[in-house]
């Protein structure tokens, strides 16, 4: 690093919040917002993590959590509120989002059955779904395949361009007077008699009473203390088509969600998932690879599932690396012991579902000493209380096959 830059680091902060992703420019907007002094140090540069690399769906609700579907629910509904009213009223910039609502689609008996259940309990909570047959799926996308058994229509959901919200919220939190500080990466959270006192960086140390651990899959190297296994790095890969007229009105997910897609606005076909055929199922993967396996089932999805797209050129693909946790919960509140430590991580592979909500509760948590959200399910201590078993629902692999694991949010 270079001198001036050295000199650029500010010695202390109030807040420091570690990564510049989704959630930790969100938490740094709500915190500057309320009037604290913030500190974001980000290892790359900003939204370079799973950020910058999804498929920028987002939606309310899931169907995939069994136990802690209401706190689930609130959460990601008033996400989705955050992102509809808040957000595109307070930022300066159109993040394109565009609720069209979004299809699973069934392909198989078993995940036909789970669909018709969770559309059962959703509709019990007040969710705005609805199960397709195949001819009304067909109606709404011309070039499904004929082999399909039905979908889920979930109209609170659609998509929105993640790079240009990460920088929104960057963006509105300097305005409230947050730094940024980039290519520095915190090696270590400094604590003394109970309660944190700085973080240390290669170019020195940086005093501060509160800390935001926003790393995501990175988590594990900051707390060093969080039980093996409670969130693993998890690598995903996408590939991206040349435009095409609209052809897909919704994105869509299928076979539990594994696998999803959306078109852009500029009429490219981004389609991800089939994590079951990299190595170790992307589980415990740092590398951002993308591997041929990974791609040919992508591609296989997307030509198998919409037949009627015909040939198209594949222009580019990426990988990047989610952190993915034992429950499928992210951690969201106080971490540890230690006064003045938080963690919002782990969003596995919907954190643009989480992140404008998550950045609101704990900068209510920090500021006020309580939040307006139920965040008992997302505790990061709970897998120090409790030890970890894997149960994953978005777990690619068949042996994490999500039978039985039905809710209504
Ligand atoms: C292929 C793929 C497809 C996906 N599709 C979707 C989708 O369609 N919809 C959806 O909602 N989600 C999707 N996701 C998941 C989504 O991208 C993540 O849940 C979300 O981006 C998490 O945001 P974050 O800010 O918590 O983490 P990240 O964006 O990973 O940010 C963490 C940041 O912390 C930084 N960092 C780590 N360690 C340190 C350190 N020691 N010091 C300083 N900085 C550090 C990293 O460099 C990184 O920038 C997908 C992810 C992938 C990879």
């Amino acid at each position: 690093m270079g001198g001036d830059q050295r000199r650029a680091i500010p010695r202390e902060a109030e807040v420091v919040v570690i990564g510049a992703g989704v959630t930790g420019c969100s938490v740094a907007y709500q915190l500057a917002l309320r009037g604290k002094q913030v500190l974001v140090l980000e290892q790359r540069g900003i939204c370079s993590g799973a950020s910058g690399r999804n498929g920028g769906l987002t939606g309310a609700g899931s169907a995939l959590h069994a136990a802690a579907g209401r706190a689930v629910s609130a959460l990601t509904r008033e996400n989705l509120r955050m992102l509809q009213e808040d957000l595109a009223r307070e930022l300066d910039d159109d993040f394109s989002l565009c609720l069209s609502g979004s299809l699973d689609i069934a392909t198989t008996e078993e995940q036909y059955a789970h669909l018709v259940e969770s559309v059962r309990l959703q509709q019990e909570q007040g969710m705005d779904v609805e199960l397709l047959d195949p001819q009304e799926v067909r109606e709404l996308v011309p070039v499904v395949s004929e082999g399909i058994l039905g979908a889920r229509l979930s109209r609170d959901a659609g998509h929105l361009w993640p790079f240009q919200l990460v920088h929104a919220l960057a963006n509105g939190a300097r305005h409230y007077g947050a730094r940024f500080v980039t290519y520095t990466p915190v090696t270590r959270i400094l604590q003394r008699g109970g309660a944190v006192e700085g973080v240390e960086t290669p170019a020195g140390a940086i005093a501060t009473g509160t800390v935001v651990v926003a790393a995501n899959a990175w988590t594990p190297q900051l707390l060093p203390d969080l039980p093996p296994g409670a969130l693993v790095p998890a690598r995903g890969q996408i590939l991206v088509t040349q435009p095409v007229a609209p052809v897909l009105p919704h994105p869509f997910g299928t076979n539990f969600d594994k696998e999803y897609g959306r078109q852009t606005p500029t009429g490219q076909i981004l389609c991800g998932g089939y994590r079951r055929l990299d190595e170790n199922e992307g589980l415990g993967l740092y590398e951002e690879r993308v591997t041929p396996p990974v791609l040919g089932g992508i591609a296989r999805c997307l030509t198998t599932l919409f037949p009627g797209l015909g040939p198209l050129r594949v222009v580019r693909a990426w990988a990047g690396i989610m952190g993915f946790t034992a429950d499928g919960l992210p951690l969201i509140g106080p971490y540890g012991e230690a006064k003045g430590l938080y963690v919002a991580a782990g969003f596995n592979g919907t954190g643009f579902s989480w992140a404008a909500a998550t950045g609101k509760a704990l900068a209510q948590l920090i500021v006020q000493g309580i939040s307006a959200f139920d965040l008992t399910p997302f505790d990061p201590n709970r897998f120090a209380r409790g030890g970890v078993a894997w149960e994953n629902p978005f777990t690619a692999g068949e042996r994490n096959n999500p039978r039985g694991v039905v809710s209504g949010a």
